[in-house]
């Protein structure tokens, strides 16, 4: 069966919390293992986080998240319409960070791509688009 669902909210820390738990709550009918939805939660706790600390440095922006399940499989596109990413390979390096002062280790990507089986990230004019995917069935017969 195919189901989806999308939301935007406001760029802010109070609202990290409330994204990674609404992918949760509706990728719950799946039926997810516990270390699946914690995974999932983790990556989009990183491109949620992304957005709030780094795409809209001169105001508040907001998060459009988007989720779609077929089957076994979760997609999840998080996307904004900030300043972009001007060097993405470098972004998408472990470590490299733009705020090393602020506490970031630029380790964001590296965790969406290792806790999810698909990571694809584009900047464009329009900000950043981060979709990820998941196959839940597959991830349990490996496990
Ligand atoms: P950490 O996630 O470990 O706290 P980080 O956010 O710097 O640190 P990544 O999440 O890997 O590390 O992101 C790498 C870099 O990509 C960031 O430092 C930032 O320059 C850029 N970036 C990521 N997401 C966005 C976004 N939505 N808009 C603009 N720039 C972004
Ligand atoms: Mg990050």
């Amino acid at each position: 069966m195919r189901n989806s669902m999308e939301i935007k909210f406001k760029a802010i820390p109070e609202n990290v919390a409330f994204a990674r738990n609404v992918v949760a709550s509706f990728i719950l009918p799946l039926n997810p293992s516990l270390d699946q939805l914690s995974d999932i939660k983790t990556a989009v706790n990183e491109a949620v986080t992304n957005v709030v600390v780094h795409a809209y440095p001169e105001k508040v922006g907001s998060v459009h998240m988007k989720i779609t399940t077929d089957n076994c499989n979760v997609k999840i596109t998080i996307s904004d319409d900030g300043i972009g990413i001007k060097d993405l390979t470098r972004a998408l390096t472990p470590f490299y960070t733009t705020k090393p002062d602020d506490e970031r280790s630029g380790m964001g990507f590296t965790v969406m791509e290792s806790f999810m089986d698909k990571l694809d990230v584009k900047s464009e004019k329009l900000g950043v688009t981060v979709t990820m995917e998941k196959d839940l069935e597959k991830n349990l017969s490996v496990g």
